[in-house]
């Protein structure tokens, strides 16, 4: 084996009602499709000869000190609490400890069945691999904590579903930890107070060491799922999917299903085809991560001698995530207007311009960028965005008249408006031409990407929004 990944395994260490030890399942012929050589180093893998690195990515290998397993966790999805779900088509091979002294998972998605795929065949198509792995690391060159892809193999297999046979295919996911708030969920709902305590202390030793016990846990995670959502907000992410064991205690974006960057600006999109009654919907986020949060605090009292007694502590701390959630909004949608130090006063002046952006039918990522380039007047023409420019121009000059305050409006909004997002229709495209056997279009959009903030000559038509008959109304799980 001439690849090398440093294992230091904890999760595998810890008492076996957390997982089930399970091998990845070999699939016919491996093929590597993509890897991601800097997160590579990031993690500090020595990779190996061709051969070697699809064997390992695609599961027909184990490199040496991984320890494979499922993880085991229950969810609430769709406000229905599923009792157990666990890991059905995923395999942790193991942890890292990255020359940045950062300690990540390293898990196969797509790698066959396990005890917890229920009916499912444990199996991946291309397209949903491909759409994660450049949405993930997209996310993440625009700032926002995520899991991350290491690489993309093709199985050599079809995949059955609803559309017909589609090649198989299995990502590399890289994140700080899988852990969910389903995770501490079914050991609450089982009743096993000392699982749920040692969980709860693998979690703060993991993501924070500074804080304390099973409410200095929920403190944590709620500062960080409220700074998350915010910033989805900011770039107008739709996660598709907040369901209790999607939503990760390390404050990561993860599982990224049927998400999607929204085009035109509209507060109830939805793009998810399975969420039938919008509870996903974009700015519902906010409302969710609380839910999740109360779902969170719900479980982790159980571990208490005495319950009752934590419920004052924990109802205060969800009830303070919704003033922190909007704190953390208003800084970031402060920024993209150019606002460096936004105070509340503030608020209707970025509100008012949603308005007008969701009655002119604004591209949500155009229209901040041409408003960052319309500080040079006449530059970004951020009045052409929407159907009503009369409307926006009563707007623009209360604007300026604030910006005349600020010292520099124009760096602050060149770091909050990016030029390029993940558009769906251009992901659709890039999955159709892999299908076919081109990659090329993959390649390009994760090299764009991974600079959003800058202007690529060569990428104008990647951020063009998409023509009437290229809109993708509804995005798929398709896994
Ligand atoms: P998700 O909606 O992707 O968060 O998945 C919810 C649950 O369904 C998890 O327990 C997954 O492991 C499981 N699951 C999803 N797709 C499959 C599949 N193809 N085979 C087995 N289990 C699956
Ligand atoms: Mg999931």
């Amino acid at each position: 084996m001439t690849l090398h990944i440093p294992f230091d395994n904890t999760y595998a260490a810890l008492p076996p009602v957390f997982y089930s030890k399970q091998a990845p399942v070999p699939v016919k012929t491996p093929a590597l499709v993509a890897y991601n050589s800097a997160l590579g180093e990031v993690l500090g893998i020595t990779s190996g000869e061709a051969e070697d690195m699809a064997a390992v990515f695609a599961g027909n290998a184990l490199p040496m000190g991984a320890d494979p397993l499922a993880q085991l966790y229950a969810g609430h999805q769709f406000g229905n609490y599923n009792p157990q779900l666990g890991d059905g088509r995923a395999i942790l091979l193991g942890e890292v400890v990255g020359p940045d002294g950062l300690r990540r998972d390293i898990q196969l998605k797509g790698s066959g069945r396990t005890p917890y795929s229920r009916g499912g065949d444990g199996r991946a198509w291309l397209g949903p691999v491909l759409r994660e792995y450049v949405v993930s690391e997209a996310m993440h060159a625009l700032g926002i904590p995520t899991t991350r892809a290491l690489a993309a193999a093709t199985t050599g297999e079809t995949v059955w579903r609803e559309e017909g046979g589609l090649p198989g295919a299995v990502l590399t996911r890289v994140a700080s930890s899988h852990l969910r708030v389903g995770s501490f969920q079914i050991f609450a709902s089982r009743g096993e107070q000392a699982a749920l305590r040692q969980l709860t202390d693998y979690a703060l030793q993991r993501h924070y060491p500074e804080a304390d016990g099973p409410m200095g846990l929920l403190r944590s995670v709620r500062d960080a799922q409220s700074e998350l959502v915010s910033a989805w907000m900011s770039v107008g992410f739709i996660h598709g999917v907040m369901n209790t064991d999607n939503s990760s205690i390390s404050g990561e974006t993860i599982d990224y299903g049927p998400c999607a960057f929204m085009d035109v600006y509209h507060p109830q999109t939805v793009f998810s085809s399975i969420d039938r009654t919008g509870r996903y919907a974009y700015s519902n986020q906010p409302d969710i991560a609380v839910w999740n949060l109360a779902q969170l605090a719900t479980a982790l009292i159980q571990q208490a001698e005495d319950p009752q007694a934590m419920v004052e502590e924990a109802t205060e701390i969800v009830h303070g995530m919704p003033a922190l959630t909007e704190a953390a909004w208003l800084r970031r949608f402060g920024a993209k207007i150019g606002l460096a130090d936004p105070a509340r006063e503030d608020m209707t002046l970025i509100t008012d311009l949603l308005s007008l952006m969701a009655e002119g039918r604004a591209d949500f990522t155009n229209i901040f960028k041409a408003l960052a380039d319309d500080i040079q007047p006449g530059h970004g023409r951020a009045r052409d965005q929407v159907l009503a420019p009369e409307a926006f121009d009563a707007w623009a000059d209360g604007w300026r008249a604030r910006l005349a305050r600020e010292a520099e409006p124009e760096a602050v909004m060149a770091a909050a408006n990016p030029v390029y997002i993940p558009r769906n229709h251009q992901i659709e495209a890039m999955i159709a031409s892999a299908v076919a056997g081109d990659y090329a279009p993959f390649e390009r959009l994760n090299t764009v990407l991974a600079d959003p903030y800058q202007v690529h000559e060569s990428a104008e038509d990647l951020r063009r929004p998409p023509a009437a008959d290229e809109v993708v109304k509804a995005t798929f799980c398709g896994t």
